[in-house]
């Protein structure tokens, strides 16, 4: 039978390097004008630094922006984005200050660019999730994929080596989906299967390195690291990649539903959750189980995720992030109603019921 697929891109520009965010006002190009700009406390001053170069350009600058999007968070951003006469939007930082970027490209059909602090991969993907009463709603709408994307480095550096690996484990998440995914094409296979090469050599190294610096082996590590930052990066842009071309499954609404329900971090719940998905693909998607075996070089990449984890200290259960085993059943049932069909899932929805049990206490 001959094969056949449907492969959509998108323009947008991507600028790769090392400090970028110190040419933003020329990487972003013309529709970029009236700038609202969103960050955190930590780049206030570089990006401070931004407005001023950018002048007449600039109309506000918001510093802070809440964990997955809750519309509290975006009325008081509109409101802002409104009563400054804002046009565009810059975000720097991670998946939260894209996510209340892109809250605002949904509602006023702006152009969007965003300078990633993080693996989080939300600056390739049309994906928009916001929270509203403990639940997390996810949609696709072309309009919020950031046009201008700006993978700077030198950003990424300050980021723990524990929340580094927890990020990467994230993007990591975003290739096993694409990979199982029922719209997968052999472009996605291929752009994943290097996100997974890149990502599980960026974690190992800097799973490694914490591991070297907690037994007092500061040194040495110096070029490892300039090689894994820059892996890392590039692995996750390809994840992000694919994440916005191919439809999410278990993985990603096990997460979502974790995540709006208990307001636990984004990358550590994935971090926890991956491990578990993953063993289930060694039964359902045995080239997907064998891909992450060749880039770590093990029969059992699911153990060897767990190890590279728990040796850079990252949470390895739910329990860790608080989440109650009473409440795993009721979890399970909800995601169980929403999906409605089970052809909706590439796996069997059931299955988490036994992906939860095991994340709780990774038994
Ligand atoms: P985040 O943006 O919330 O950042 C986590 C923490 O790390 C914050 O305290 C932040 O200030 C800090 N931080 C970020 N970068 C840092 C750096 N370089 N150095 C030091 N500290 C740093 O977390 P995230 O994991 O990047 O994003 C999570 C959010 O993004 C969630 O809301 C998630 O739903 C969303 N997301 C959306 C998509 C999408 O396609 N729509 C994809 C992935 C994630």
């Amino acid at each position: 039978m001959t094969a056949e697929f449907v492969h959509s891109e998108t323009n947008r520009t991507v600028h790769f390097g090392r400090d970028l965010l110190s040419q933003a006002e020329k990487l972003l190009g013309a529709d970029f004008d009236d700038l609202y700009l969103i960050t955190t406390e930590r780049l206030a001053e570089p990006v401070d630094e931004l407005a001023r170069r950018l002048g007449v350009r600039h109309a506000h600058t918001q510093v802070g922006a809440p964990m997955h999007t809750p519309v509290t968070a975006i009325d008081r951003a509109l409101h802002a984005f409104d009563e400054n006469g804002a046009g565009s939007v810059l975000a720097v930082g991670g998946g939260s200050v894209i996510g209340l970027a892109k809250a605002l490209a949904r509602r006023r059909q702006i152009p969007i660019a965003a300078a990633t602090t993080t693996y989080a991969g939300s600056e390739m993907t049309p994906v928009w999730g916001e929270t509203s009463d403990g639940q997390k709603t996810t949609g696709r709408d072309e309009n919020v994929r950031p046009r201008v994307v700006i993978y700077d480095v030198a950003l990424t550096e300050t980021m723990p080596l524990t929340a580094s690996v927890a990020s990467g484990f994230n993007a990591l998440a975003h290739a096993m989906e694409a990979m199982y995914a029922r719209d997968a094409t052999p472009v996605s296979d291929a752009i994943a299967t290097r996100a997974v090469a890149n990502l599980c050599a960026s974690v190992t190294t800097f799973s490694e390195v914490a591991g070297a610096i907690e037994t007092g082996g500061q040194d040495g590590h110096r070029s490892l690291m300039v090689v894994a930052r820059s892996q890392a990066l590039q692995g996750a842009w390809l994840a992000g990649h694919v994440l916005g071309s191919t439809t999410m499954s278990l993985h990603h609404k096990l997460c979502h539903l974790l995540g709006g329900s208990y307001n636990l971090p984004h990358a550590e719940t994935h971090a926890v959750l991956l491990p578990h998905v993953l063993a289930l693909c060694a039964e359902t998607a045995p080239g997907v189980y064998r891909t992450f075996a060749n880039a770590l070089q093990t029969a059992a990449p699911d153990a060897m995720l767990h190890r590279v984890a728990t040796a850079a200290r990252v949470p390895t259960t739910l329990q860790q992030l608080g989440v109650s085993e009473d409440e795993l059943n009721a979890l399970a049932s909800r995601l169980i109603a929403d999906t409605g069909d089970r052809g909706h899932y590439d796996f069997d929805p059931s299955l988490a019921v036994t992906v939860l049990r095991n994340a709780w206490s990774n038994p």
